[in-house]
């Protein structure tokens, strides 16, 4: 939204703020919006290459400088914060050195407080006033306009992928995202759905979120509470960790598939510093990585200064803490991606995977999965509201930690040998340094002071140790990762070390499933009554890596673009539309057989445009334009056309009719429309061959009956010259295709527009 000039708005859903457009306003996104997408993914190679200039030594927990548990000595600060106050505390230093000029923070909602949004905070006050962890999603990256219009230099506190987000915006040059020169953000495991609160609020008898006066996620003495005041007076209190039971229920779907934990490319991430030895203690402890030189350099400051305390802890230690939430993300989310795509979904791309996760490790994600699952239906969303709280919270922290336990040596198991391949490049990173549990320092008890009554003398930095990740501003970024080949091989196989081949069994699992998948994505497709230009986006996204080299070999895929040439007289150099131009080829063909003087490509999926944008520029074509299509509304001019081409696209829609309306809105008078659309006769065989994998999913689609069809081009005011039915067999050896060829021209009148593959229609538009 913040990349749309105004012409998008948050709207709250059950699956959390998501951006529409406003009625009436045409949506117009900046370029750099799909670029900077968490949702189609951020290349996390490349960022980290970009920020720190290598690929991190340790994959779980990206690139660490120094690592040490620490908290504001600032004692205000550090009760008000989430875990340690950490990141209040280095946004107030920032702003009293005057390094930035103003703080984008979080902000609970006023007067609504569960409407937190994201502010500039200009004045230390409001920067306090910021601090804790707001724990639904808080679309922070809206604010991005008014960071453009700011004058002066930003901090930015975000989660993983709003970081990631701003990374590659600041990559691309967008001046708001310039602006910020620190960037700070927490660990983030999961986040919840707002739901979770009023499921909470329902368990205590109100209904009405707009009962709520202030809402606090981590109240009190840390860890916390979540603390709710109502109207009326009345206060709710659930200790954070008995709050969690909500998480299998609402847990949010962009956390399921996030892969970085740490928040890998800020320059000072922070998260609870979850161990006995400060859990006992109370007050307040953060886990701190500096990750850049400027992150080191800050910390560095604020100790010297005496407003942070620091205990210097191993990056061993440190994952250690969170063993469970990086197996969580470094191996269950990448086994989750892999599966939700297996199932025809869309899904974030960053650039690297584990290279291999043991069966076993599959089964524990499948008993997660399963369980959040059913979890998350409505009946038990429901059900759960009716156990008692001060039941439910202690069964489910005790059942939390008894999975744990289960679930640990799977866990733990190969975690820290998993070695992690970049997408395209067959280089892996060895494995990561061992996650032995908290190691004792020497001289026995932890170096931080404690912490009852007055806060302790500020600590000298400590000067650099034997070890790697103790020192402050001493530690350099080594160089790249040393590299094995880890081929092609799939990366949820599971391999034999020794061999390096897929097992068989696991051959035999994976090509089931995917078969499986593959069964109940067609039917899902042939039952659906609707969808949306968002789910047609997903499958062709999905797929246009792909697109062209499968379809390279299929010789009916050609056809399309040289029987609309043969059958339409076309006028030289128009004004050509492409509707559903995918990777571009359509545009390309007619534009070298002199038809096209300028272009418009409008798609979906704007995955096939970055495809289809490179290749009219390589075929020469200067004068195109790229437009994504949202909705059925086409954003271009009545009768702006000269020739409009729509080839195998108007049975993606589930409102065919409102499409090819608009395609007569745009033709201009007497300019030409070439349709072409399967033959409803051939839509099992089209699900068969997805099934079988012997060729790519239509995605969503609905086939249109020929009568049907032909009144809808006339509805919209065209007059049908010509009409066809090609191509017999559509792919085979060389001489079932000639077999083909012969016959389809001997029965082009008789059998073919019976049994004929393609639909092909040559319409001009009617003269008003
Ligand atoms: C959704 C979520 C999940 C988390 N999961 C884990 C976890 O699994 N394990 C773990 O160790 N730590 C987790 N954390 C981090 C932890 O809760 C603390 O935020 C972290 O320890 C920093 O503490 P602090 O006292 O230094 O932060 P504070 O000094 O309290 O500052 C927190 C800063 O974060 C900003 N902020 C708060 N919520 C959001 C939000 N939703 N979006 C963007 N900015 C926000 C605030 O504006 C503030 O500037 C999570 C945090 C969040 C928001």
């Amino acid at each position: 939204m913040g990349l749309s000039f105004g012409t998008l708005q948050m709207r709250e859903t059950s699956s959390g703020p998501l951006p529409a457009p406003i009625p009436g306003i045409p949506v117009r996104l900046d370029p750099l919006a799909y670029e900077a997408c968490p949702g189609k993914g951020i290349p996390y190679p490349a960022a980290y290459r970009d920020l720190f200039g290598t690929y991190p030594e340790n994959w779980l927990m990206g690139h660490c400088r120094w690592v040490f548990v620490g908290y504001s000595r600032v004692p205000e600060i550090r009760r008000r914060g989430a875990s340690g106050g950490v990141i209040t505390q280095a946004l107030v230093t920032l702003l009293e050195t005057g390094q930035i000029d103003g703080a984008v923070v979080v902000r609970q909602g006023r007067p609504k407080p569960w409407q937190a949004r994201p502010i500039i905070a200009r004045s230390v006050d409001e920067i306090v006033a910021a601090s804790q962890s707001v724990y639904v999603p808080v679309p922070v990256n809206t604010i991005l306009a008014d960071m453009e219009r700011f004058d002066g230099r930003l901090a930015y506190v975000g989660l993983p992928d709003q970081v990631a987000s701003l990374r590659q915006l600041q990559r691309l040059g967008h001046p708001g995202a310039l602006k910020v020169n620190t960037v700070l953000g927490p660990y983030v495991g999961t986040s919840v759905y707002f739901g979770a609160v009023e499921s909470y609020l329902r368990s205590n008898g109100v209904d009405d979120v707009e009962e709520v006066a202030e809402l606090k996620y981590r109240e009190g003495e840390w860890p916390g509470y979540l603390q709710i005041r109502t109207r009326s007076g009345e206060v709710f209190r659930v200790k954070k960790f008995y709050y969690n039971y909500l998480i299998p229920f609402y847990v949010t779907r962009s956390s399921l598939l996030a892969v970085d934990f740490t928040n890998e490319l800020t320059d000072i991430s922070v998260g609870d510093a979850w161990h006995p030895r400060y859990e006992g203690q109370g007050g307040g402890f953060s886990v701190v990585v500096a990750r850049s030189e400027r992150g080191e350099e800050l910390l560095a400051s604020m100790q010297q200064e005496g407003v942070l305390a620091v205990e210097e802890i191993g990056l061993e230690e440190a994952s250690s803490m969170h063993a469970h939430m990086l197996d969580f993300k470094k191996r269950g989310a990448f086994i989750r991606l892999e599966w939700r795509k297996a199932m025809g979904k869309r899904v974030p791309e960053v650039g690297y995977r584990p290279v291999s996760i043991p069966l076993s490790r599959k089964l524990v994600e499948l008993a997660i999965v399963s369980l959040f699952g059913v979890c998350r239906t409505r009946l038990l969303r429901r059900a759960v509201e009716f156990v008692p709280l001060g039941l439910v919270g202690p069964v489910f922290e005790a059942l939390r930690r008894a999975w744990k336990r289960i679930s640990k040596p799977v866990k733990r198991r190969g975690l820290v040998e998993v070695p992690f391949e970049v997408k395209g490049s067959l280089s892996a990173s060895p494995p990561q340094p061992p996650l032995s549990p908290p190691r004792k320092r020497e001289g026995g008890s932890p170096s931080l002071p404690p912490t009852n009554g007055r806060e302790p003398a500020p600590q000298s930095p400590r000067q650099p140790g034997g070890r790697p990740l103790r020192s402050p501003l001493r530690r350099r970024a080594e160089g790249p990762s040393s590299v094995s080949p880890a081929g092609g091989r799939e990366a949820f196989a599971s391999v034999d070390p020794a061999s390096g081949r897929e097992a068989l069994p696991s051959i035999i699992l994976r090509r089931s499933l995917r078969a499986m998948m593959s069964a109940a994505r067609e039917i899902r497709y042939w039952t659906q009554a609707d969808w949306s230009f968002a789910d047609i986006a997903e499958h062709y996204d999905r797929l246009a890596q792909d697109y062209d080299e499968i379809n390279q070999d299929t010789y009916s895929y050609f056809r399309r673009f040289t029987d609309a040439l043969s059958l339409a007289q076309l006028s030289d150099r128009a004004h050509f539309l492409d509707i559903c131009a995918r990777t571009g080829k359509g545009t390309a063909y007619f534009y070298q057989r002199g038809k096209v003087g300028s272009a418009v490509c409008a798609e979906v999926s704007y995955r096939m445009g970055e495809i289809c944008q490179r290749r009219l520029r390589e075929v020469g074509l200067k004068r195109f334009r790229w437009v994504p299509l949202f909705d059925y509304r086409l954003p271009f001019e009545d009768g702006e056309f000269d020739t409009v081409l729509s080839l195998e696209t108007v049975e993606h829609f589930s409102e065919p009719e409102r499409l090819i309306a608009e395609l007569g809105r745009v033709t201009r008078p007497q300019g030409v429309l070439i349709l072409s659309t399967p033959n409803v006769l051939w839509r099992p065989i089209h699900s068969l061959a997805a099934i079988l994998g012997l060729h790519h999913s239509k995605g969503p689609h609905r086939f249109i009956g020929y009568r049907k069809l032909l009144a809808m081009v006339r509805q919209a005011g065209f007059r049908v010259e010509c009409a066809e039915t090609k191509v017999l067999v559509p792919a085979g050896p060389r001489w079932m295709i000639n077999l083909g060829e012969w016959l389809e021209a001997r029965m082009r009148h008789t059998l073919m527009p019976w049994i004929g593959l393609r639909r092909m229609l040559v319409c001009r538009r009617e003269v008003e």
